[in-house]
């Protein structure tokens, strides 16, 4: 499901729409592959956001050869640097780590013992992107063009409309990139389109409902306040993108209403820290009522008590406070990062709640917890798992079933082939199945690999 990508080709022209890296366990080996197509056949590549599923490759495809232009939004490209240089620093960290245990056990691993790419190829990458503005329509070449359009799934997050036209006939093919949310703190809503010939739809969430947002308030009032009578400590384990934003958001919505008390909350992610500056950035495109708070001067994202911790050392200090605090730390699913340290703190401690604000991918330590596993090893050793575990799905940046049938629906007339992707296989089957049901459309869920003529 991770590892979007598709290649569209049109009178000799290739087109790639999203280059993403697969993070699921069982087919991270297909990184490594070489891509389908050769890199410098590529002349363009549309870039939805800046999740690594849509942009993790693109260091990878620059390297093997890919020379034309990278387009996304302003912001998407602000993002990207961050998130590309965390991944690939992660990798040469990766690789160090295999390459000394590997010599140290005298064996050979099944991958290489080198980064996929490194923070130089990151870098390289970064002349390649063009920023452009939402609903400016970006000529390709040979009767295509192609326009981003608001998806508020993340700062920046775009759905792509591609224009074909050629022998006085003309189509439009619908990228969904990632669907956001309506009515959702921060963002702005989705756009709907009326039409389009060919939709390619994700799926992520195609087969649940999300919580309320009224719910999502309550709840996490709830937990502040319960655990801070039985005086631990709250530790959420954040996407430094858009979930770490919308936590503090919400903080500070209950903070100043008087809801929880006035409590220290660490931001203890300087990849949070600096993907928040970046949204202060584009008020532009935030909502209505984040440009109310920011024409009153007062941050949405700031608020008395909140500490941001840049240095390690800044973030050990966190463990010498007494009374309750709430830490906010990477990496969201407690792969890495900082995050680790604030677990091995409070796992143990019966009074401490660990938050959950996001879905933790199998394979990982955050999916362990939430599992309800007895004990866990973190950093080399054992530690039970006493704290109260609390998982949370209001806080979800992707559209669920019924949200993403309200996307579909601002379509007049049936496309003439919608393909649902991007989401795990049985997921995407029932989303389809649904679909159909209710539209009664042509519709499909193509493979990895799978190719189509579209006519
Ligand atoms: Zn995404």
């Amino acid at each position: 499901m991770t590892g979007s990508a598709y290649l569209l080709e049109f009178n000799g022209l290739r087109i790639l729409v999203d280059c993403g890296l697969y993070q699921e366990r069982e087919l991270i080996a297909r990184n490594w592959d070489p891509f389908p197509v050769p890199s410098h056949t590529i002349d363009t590549v549309l870039l939805s956001h800046a999740h690594l599923d849509h942009c993790g490759l693109l260091p990878k495809l620059v390297r093997e050869g890919f020379a034309g232009k990278i387009y996304c939004t302003a912001a998407t490209y602000d993002i990207s640097q961050i998130i590309l240089m965390d991944a690939a620093h992660l990798q040469e960290q990766d690789a160090e780590f295999k390459r000394k245990r590997h010599e140290r056990e005298d064996r050979k691993g099944p991958y290489p013992e080198v980064p996929l790419y490194t923070t130089d190829d990151a870098k390289a990458s970064f002349p390649r992107f063009s920023p452009v503005g939402y609903e400016q329509p970006t000529p390709l070449g040979d009767g295509i063009e192609a326009t981003f359009y608001e998806a508020g799934h993340v700062l920046g997050s775009s759905m792509i409309k591609v224009r074909i036209s050629g022998n006085g006939d003309e189509r439009t093919l619908l990228f969904s990139g990632d669907v956001g949310r309506w009515d959702t703190p921060i963002l702005r809503d989705p756009t709907v389109f009326e039409e389009a010939d060919y939709v390619l739809v994700e799926s992520t969430y195609g087969d649940r409902l999300h919580e309320e947002a009224k719910n999502t308030e309550k709840i996490l009032t709830e937990i502040i306040n319960s655990t801070r009578k039985r005086g631990g400590n709250i530790v959420i384990p954040s996407f430094a993108l858009e979930r770490a934003q919308e936590i503090l958001y919400y903080l500070n919505k209950l903070l100043s209403g008087d809801r929880i008390p006035h409590l220290m909350v660490f931001l203890d992610s300087p990849m949070a820290t600096s993907v928040t500056e970046i949204f202060e950035r584009y008020p532009d495109l935030l909502d209505e009522e984040m440009n109310e708070l920011l024409r009153q001067r007062r941050s949405p994202f700031e608020f008395p008590g909140l500490k941001i911790t840049r240095t390690t050392d800044e973030s050990k200090v966190i463990n010498h406070i007494s009374g309750t605090v709430v830490i906010i730390a990477g990496s969201g699913m407690c792969t890495g990062g900082r995050i680790k340290h604030h677990l091995v703190n409070n796992i143990s401690r019966r009074e401490s709640t660990i938050l959950f604000p996001g879905y933790q991918a199998v394979g990982t330590l955050g999916r362990q917890i939430v599992d309800g596993a007895r004990e866990v090893r973190i950093l080399g050793q054992t530690y039970p798992v006493s704290a109260r575990i609390v998982q949370m799905n209001g806080f979800s940046a992707h559209a669920d079933r019924d949200e993403l049938l309200r996307w579909l629906s601002g379509l007049r007339r049936p496309p003439l082939h919608l393909f649902v992707t991007h989401g795990e296989p049985d997921v995407a089957s029932y989303f389809a199945h649904f679909l159909r049901e209710k539209t009664g459309w042509e519709i499909s869920v193509p493979k990895y690999k799978d190719e189509v003529i579209l006519d």
